[in-house]
């Protein structure tokens, strides 16, 4: 028999989601607790990591695996953002390579130099 999550109704035979004995899903219990995070010291901790690991343009700052999706796309844009060289790879779900093909992306995302 499904069970389905009492908050966003996925059902418990999705990848990686289980249910609680409240009929919550694991997703819906960390997007809860989200609150109990102080994100003003996770902000100054990454940006001390960012600023760590910043080359100033004579390198990459960072690798970002990118698959085309919306998620890795995004993380692109936001260390671009954060005035970041990336160094963008292709990303599939068991593989990373540096591929040349993917270069479009990077193009498309934001600017790149070497
Ligand atoms: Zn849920």
């Amino acid at each position: 028999m499904l069970k389905y999550c009492v908050k966003c109704v996925l059902p418990h035979t999705k990848p990686h989601l289980s249910i609680n004995e409240e009929g919550v899903c694991i997703a819906c219990q960390n997007y809860t607790e989200r609150r109990l995070i102080d994100w003003e010291s996770r902000r100054k901790k990454f940006d001390q990591i960012v600023d760590r690991y910043r080359q100033n343009g004579a390198h990459w700052d960072c690798i970002v695996p990118v698959s085309g999706g919306k998620d890795s796309t995004y993380q692109v844009h936001k260390v671009l953002e954060l005035g970041l060289n990336p160094l963008c790879v292709t990303a599939t779900t068991c593989h990373l390579s540096i591929n040349p093909a993917s270069r479009p992306i990077w193009f498309f995302v934001g600017p790149f130099t070497s």
